[in-house]
This record gives C-alpha cells, structure tokens and sequence, in this order.
C-alpha cells in the first residue's frame, strides 16, 4: 500500500465563529453570587465533583478547588475524578476531556456543561481517516496526543501527554521502532527532533497556539532581557527556537517558580495566568503577542471552545443532569489500553505523566 500523503491543514469543521457565539457573558455580581452559591449546592446533592482545566474561566477554576475538585491538564483531571469517590464527574474543559475521564471512569456519570466544545486538534483527526493513515503505514508504531477523540485512542498503541511525550517516544526509538504521530504537527515536530526519531506524523494543530507571532516575541524579548519566556510544545517551531524553556501546562507553572526571575512571557492559552498570578502573586507573567485586535480575523491566545463553559450553563447540566458523555462500550477497553500502558510507562520511569518540562532544544 503507499504511503498516503497528510494534507489536512484546518479544515472548515474548525470554522470557531458558532464557539465564539456560544461563549457566555458575564455575570452581574450579585448574580453570579447566587449561582456560585448553587452551584456548591448542587453538587453536593448530585454527589459530584468539578474537575477543570487550566484554560477555563477563572470562576470555574475557583469553584472546583473550592468544592474539593481540582484544576488541571486534561490527564490529571481524568485520574483525579477516577480516584474520587463522588459518583459524578463534571468537567470543565473541552469533549475530548469528558471522554477521556468516562474511559478511565465508565460506571461514573460524567457532565458537561456544553458536549460541543470541540478542540482544533481533535475535531481534524477524523477516525476514518485517522484509520486509513494507519493502515497505509502498519509498520509504524501509533502514538496519538491525548488531544483525539475516543475513537481515535481506540486505534493507538500510546496515548502520551505534552509532558512525557519525548519519554515515550525516545523510548520507543530506543527499540528501534519508527513512530506513526497524530494528531499535532508542531508537538510531533519538537517531539522528533528532541528524540531522534523517525516519525511520520499528522498535520493539525491547536488554532491558539497556532497565533503566536514570531518577529512580535522577539521584540517583545528584546524589551525585557531579564524575562525568561515559557512556551508550549504545541506552538510553531520558530516560537520554541525563542523559548527558555518548553513544557506543558503544568511545566510552565513550575518553570515560574524560577528563583531569582520575576517577569515571563508565556505562550500558551491566556485561561493559564489566572492560575500563574494565584500560584506567583509576586511575578509578572505577559502574553506572547499574537496579531490581537489588528488581525484580519479573530486572534489571541485563548481558545474559543474553552471559552464555551460557564457558571449559567454549569448550572443548567447539574439542574438537568445532562448533557452526559457516552462512548460506545466496545471502544472503551480499547481507548483504555494505550492510556494504561502511558500511566504505567510514566510510573515505572517516575515521570509525572501530564506534568513536567520536557528537555528544550535551545533558546534563542
Ligand atoms: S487550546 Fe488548542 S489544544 Fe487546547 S482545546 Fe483549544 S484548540 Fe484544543
């Protein structure tokens, strides 16, 4: 069979103007009172626990940590809500994070508040397609970012996170085996080229950190020396050439416990400063320039999709108890089995799974 050319490249399905409609407004104060005040109610008569993500509202945030949830990457927010007792999971974030936590959780209820908030990454690896890029490349080992649908887990050996993907796939390398990489483009760029490996990889890409504009960081650098900047491997290769250090969420909350630096630029969703500012309340934290309001469309450093949850439709599906993520029974074993395989890769070489810098290539 011949190899089947990727060229896919954000389709229409992640045309953002339906999310950026749906995003909710804000809150009067006094009505916002009142319904963090239900909310807590709530969830203690529904026996359920908030997991969110770093990239959501900061009253979303505040409100999980505050009714014994937490605020996490889309991995530990998933083993989180596992090991909880409550019998439901509400998940704040994106669809693909509802389904992961039903995967490693499927005798728990788990809500959304909106089911179609999409993710660029997810909604442009179509299993179908997905499936016959496989089967044009059986030699290859699959390793699919935790940013894919059930579906797609499904039909992976590994699922990895940003935070031990290099892990995985150097050891993978080590073995002699050439990887077959979905569905993020740039991670599968700097994952490959911190390993190593041969690695075939998709063409999608997350819209947010897509929008970072290369000249604009170095600028921005040049103005601030004693800045260090933090990026995310999703973003573009030239903006991680310009990078001090590159991980995942939760590596750049640790790369700002920097001693002795007290400004950094940071490329990642914007929804992360609130937990920056509340972990470092002493450190500046500045986003990475994207075209802003002079863009000929929409772009900034916050995704469209995440913006989609709120207090108000928080409150609808605790009052309704819907919408509930469902995933066919047959794939659930199946989309287990990489994830188990990454947790138990991760435990054995006590690498944090979600967590962690991953080795930067070279600041600029
Ligand atoms: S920020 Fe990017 S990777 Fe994260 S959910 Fe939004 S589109 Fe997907």
């Amino acid at each position: 069979m011949s190899p089947i050319e990727v060229v896919y490249d954000n389709p229409v399905t992640c045309d953002t103007r339906v999310a950026w409609a749906s995003v909710p407004e804000e809150l009067t104060q006094p009505r916002r009172q009142a319904v963090l005040a239900e909310l807590r109610e709530l969830l203690k008569a529904r026996d359920a626990v908030l997991v969110a993500h770093y990239y959501v509202h900061p009253d979303l945030q505040d409100l999980a940590e505050a009714t014994g949830g937490l605020v996490a990457d889309s991995l530990e927010m998933a083993r989180f809500g596992k090991n909880h007792p409550a019998h439901t999971l509400v998940v704040a974030g994106v669809r693909f994070m509802g389904e992961t936590a039903k995967i490693l959780s499927p005798e728990k209820t788990v809500l959304m508040p909106r089911l179609d908030a999409e993710c660029s990454l997810d909604l442009g690896c179509p299993e179908a397609d997905f499936a016959a890029f496989c089967a044009a490349h059986p030699e290859r080992e699959v390793v699919v970012y935790s940013n894919t649908s059930a579906a797609v887990k499904a039909r992976a050996d590994w699922v990895v996170t940003s935070g031990c993907a290099v892990a995985v796939v150097r050891h993978l390398h080590q073995q002699g085996k050439k990887i077959l990489w979905a569905p993020d483009r740039h991670l599968g760029d700097y994952v490959a080229r911190e390993t190593g490996a041969d690695l075939l990889s998709w063409q999608g890409s997350c819209i947010v950190h897509d929008e970072f504009k290369v000249q604009e960081l170095k600028d921005l650098k040049a103005s601030l020396p004693h800045a260090l900047v933090l990026v995310h491997p999703e973003s573009p290769r030239e903006i991680i050439a310009l990078a001090d250090r590159v991980g995942s969420t939760r590596g750049i909350l640790e790369a700002a416990a920097t001693p002795g630096v007290n400004t950094f630029i940071v490329a990642t969703d914007n929804g992360m400063f609130h937990k920056l500012r509340q972990t470092y309340p002493e450190k500046h934290f500045i986003e990475a320039p994207t075209a802003g309001s002079g863009a000929t469309c929409r772009s900034c450093a916050h995704c469209p999709w995440m913006s989609m949850n709120g207090l108000e439709n928080l409150r609808t599906v605790l009052l309704q108890g819907g919408p509930e993520i469902v995933i066919d029974p047959v794939l659930i074993p199946r989309a287990r089995l990489p994830i188990d395989r990454m947790l138990e890769f991760t435990r054995a070489s006590a690498i944090p799974a979600a967590a962690g810098l991953v080795p930067h290539i070279g600041a600029a």
